[in-house]
């Protein structure tokens, strides 16, 4: 196990921020500020673009930034696929940026690996308050125990929810029934389905990816 996490890819980068919201709605993405003077900035922005993960069998994995998919490259445990038409400056090389890479060596992702994190709950939940279902930043979202903890609720994928501190101050200590609010929907573990979902979000910015993800 030790070893294997030490390979992994992306038990942590696994939906950067800068992947998904920060370019949520109103945001142009990365791509959209082209325009941009500093160089140094279109280069840091450059480097949070998201890249594809594919498992050595073609299977789209995960979403990573350009700069770990990068680091990925360099230490050979991923090739590229396909190619953004930009390059980065390091002191002596250019390197080509990366829109989709592979990892060379097969990687069994086991279900349980799809961590809970506050992270993955904003993800799975579209930055949406499951109680007043609107959208806002991560920022000023927080997790809900369905069933609160002073209750015995457990801290799952089944009882935590994307909540604003507005609803989750008059939810209080009580059930939603109690409190009378309703949930959007019922909380849902964090399924292959629901990731390559949010893949494919993600990827509607990127032509290169949809052959891995359009199927
Ligand atoms: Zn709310």
């Amino acid at each position: 196990m030790g070893a294997n996490r030490h390979m992994s890819v992306d038990s942590r980068g696994r939906y950067t921020p800068e992947a998904l919201g920060e370019a949520a709605p109103g945001s142009e993405g990365p791509t959209g500020s082209r325009s941009h003077n500093l160089l140094s900035g279109r280069r840091a922005s450059l480097m949070q673009e998201p890249v594809l993960v594919l498992n050595a069998t073609y299977e789209p994995i995960n979403v990573t930034a350009v700069r770990r998919a990068m680091v990925l490259m360099l230490k050979g445990v991923a090739q590229a696929e396909e190619m953004h038409n930009t390059e980065v400056h390091s002191a002596a090389h250019a390197h080509k940026v990366p829109s989709v890479i592979r990892l060379l060596a097969y990687r069994h992702i086991p279900q349980q690996s799809r961590a809970l994190s506050r992270k993955n709950i904003l993800l799975r939940d579209r930055n949406t308050c499951q109680f007043c279902v609107r959208v806002f930043p991560s920022s000023e979202l927080t997790l809900d125990h369905v069933l609160p903890r002073s209750r015995g609720g457990r801290s799952t994928w089944e009882n935590l929810v994307a909540c604003c501190y507005r609803c989750n101050n008059s939810k209080g200590d009580r059930t939603p029934e109690e409190a009378g609010l309703k949930l959007a929907r019922k909380p849902r573990p964090f399924t292959l389905h629901t990731s390559r979902q949010l893949m494919r979000l993600i990827g509607h910015r990127d032509e290169r990816w949809r052959k891995y993800l359009f199927y």
